[in-house]
């Protein structure tokens, strides 16, 4: 990953992120408490206020960096399991791995952080199937598609993790707000790693 791929990375989430906050808050609305938009919003922006700083740094180290922005501005759940995911895939990329193995790094630290897996309703039901996908070698037209329907499939379920766990039954019928950023990260990578995909 060149310093340009690093700084078009950080820009396009920083967009994504702050376009959809609204939205994303509103999926917390019905489901949690209402502030995953200004959660991940507040989060990004602080990556993007360290934008040519991250962009300096060998991609394992500003994913790591960045995985602790996210863990300090955060209050929120997300904050930390965004925080490990990032942490992990940059360990991984530091120990040689390759970009797929990488991010089963970061995926394992989200389950672990989050003592989740998939099936609970979470951003889980997103970064998992899109795992498996890359691991196959998917193209980024695929993984654009399989992050998209696995957010909608995240719509029926019961939440069993986080606070939408609370609302047992009533979880049912609505997007799950961290599968949907995950959503929104994972069309963002691929729009940058692999434009022609
Ligand atoms: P909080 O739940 O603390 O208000 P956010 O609203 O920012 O934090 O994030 C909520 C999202 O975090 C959920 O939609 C879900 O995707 C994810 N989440 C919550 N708990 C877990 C968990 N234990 N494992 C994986 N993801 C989780
Ligand atoms: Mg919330």
């Amino acid at each position: 990953m060149s310093r340009d791929q690093i700084l078009a990375l950080i820009d396009a989430a920083v967009a994504a992120i702050t376009a959809n906050a609204e939205e994303l808050t509103r999926l917390d609305q019905a489901l949690g408490d209402g502030d995953h938009g200004s959660n991940m919003a507040r989060g990004f922006q602080a990556i993007g206020a360290q934008r040519e700083a991250l962009a300096a740094m060998e991609p394992g180290d500003a994913l790591q960096k960045a995985g602790m922005v996210l863990v300090t501005t955060v209050g929120g759940a997300s904050g930390p399991l965004y925080g490990s995911l990032l942490m992990g895939i940059g360990k991984g990329l530091k120990a040689g791995k390759d970009p797929a193995e990488a991010f089963a790094e970061g995926v394992d630290s989200v389950k672990k952080r989050g003592k989740s897996d998939v099936g609970a309703k979470t951003m889980l039901d997103v970064l998992v199937p899109v795992l498996e996908a890359f691991q196959r070698r998917a193209t980024g037209t695929e993984l654009r598609r399989i992050a998209s329907e696995s957010r909608e499939a995240t719509k029926p379920m019961l939440a069993t993790r986080g606070r939408a766990s609370f609302l047992g039954e009533r979880s049912i019928g609505h997007y799950d707000p961290g599968a949907t950023s995950s959503c929104l990260l994972i069309q963002v990578a691929c729009d940058v790693l692999e434009p022609t995909a």
